[in-house]
């Protein structure tokens, strides 16, 4: 049994002319209904205002949730913030930041969206409003649920947003493996970048993440892992570059929760980008990665 965080209001009605497949989050849902997994929902609350003016501009925040975002940040958004897309940009950061108060007692959750780590301080971009992982990761610190953290972020774009939010925090460690060639052209520096080339297949992949994860680890001592499982890394991904099979998706997500097992440390998941044009294999790589991480961590899905 595992425990999974999601809002019916995930999964909304794209906005005309939106590249992004809103739609995914309520199919990933039903794919794990359907599945049979055993596991407990729980509906997070959206994130209160001043959590978000924590990390982002306040005048940024005020654009968002009054349906005012400038027609120039929305073109680097990839849409059109609407009123639902403004609500479920304001409900991923609560369902991240539940996943992970779930995971500091359960071991183990998953958010079925979130991982909009393209985010910045006063505009959102690449199909993210507000930069969930760094809007929990603030408050799970300022609270005090825990004093370190570390943010591994595995979808196939680097976190730059998340990188230049949490700069200069020595108690928040950000971890990135991307593509070399995809966006951001521009990539940040995240406390650990380590950059692959384009068709990057299994094995070398899994070699990297071997090599560099537990030295995340050892240089973050943290007390949770927010892990941005994307599975953009695909070789049949629309915007991926890389070239990893299924079997190579699970290996990651099976040496990601056995290092975090092996230091006793809890791990939230957010799901992170999928693209492609056949909507339920996206899907599909959402829920296999899901299920993986809570088998891997003990949690009979
Ligand atoms: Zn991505």
């Amino acid at each position: 049994m595992f425990h999974l965080v999601h809002h019916p209001d995930y999964a909304v009605a794209a906005p005309p002319g939106s590249p992004y497949p809103f739609g995914k989050h309520g199919m990933v849902m039903l794919a794990l209904r359907e599945s049979g997994a055993d596991f407990v929902e729980h509906v997070p609350d959206s994130m209160p205002r001043p959590w978000l003016e924590a990390v982002h501009d306040p005048a940024y925040v005020a654009e968002v949730l009054s349906l005012a975002v400038p027609r120039e940040k929305e073109r680097r958004i990839g849409f059109p913030v609407t009123d639902v897309v403004a609500r479920r940009s304001q409900l991923a950061p609560g369902g991240t930041w539940l996943a992970a108060r779930l995971a500091l007692t359960h071991g183990f959750a998953a958010n079925t969206a979130g991982g909009s780590h393209h985010a910045l301080a006063d505009s959102g971009a690449g199909y993210c409003v507000f930069n969930d992982l760094a809007i929990a990761a603030h408050r799970l610190l300022a609270e005090g649920d825990v004093r370190r953290l570390l943010i591994v972020d595995l979808d196939v774009h680097q976190g730059d947003g998340t990188a230049m939010l949490l700069a200069g925090r020595e108690e928040a460690f950000t971890f990135s493996i991307h593509g070399e060639k995809n966006f951001p052209a521009r990539k940040a520096s995240s406390d650990l970048d380590v950059a692959l080339p384009d068709r990057t297949d299994d094995a070398a992949y899994l070699d990297t993440l071997a090599a560099h994860l537990p030295l995340a680890i050892d240089r973050s001592h943290p007390d949770i892992i927010l892990y941005q499982a994307g599975v953009d890394s695909h070789a049949e991904d629309r915007l991926g570059r890389l070239a990893l099979s299924d079997a190579g998706l699970e290996a990651r997500d099976r040496l990601v929760m056995a290092a975090a097992q092996t230091a006793g440390i809890p791990l939230a998941s957010v799901l992170g980008g999928g693209y492609g044009r056949d909507v339920m294999a996206v899907t599909h790589r959402h829920v296999r990665s899901i299920l993986t991480l809570a088998d891997a961590s003990g949690a009979r899905p």
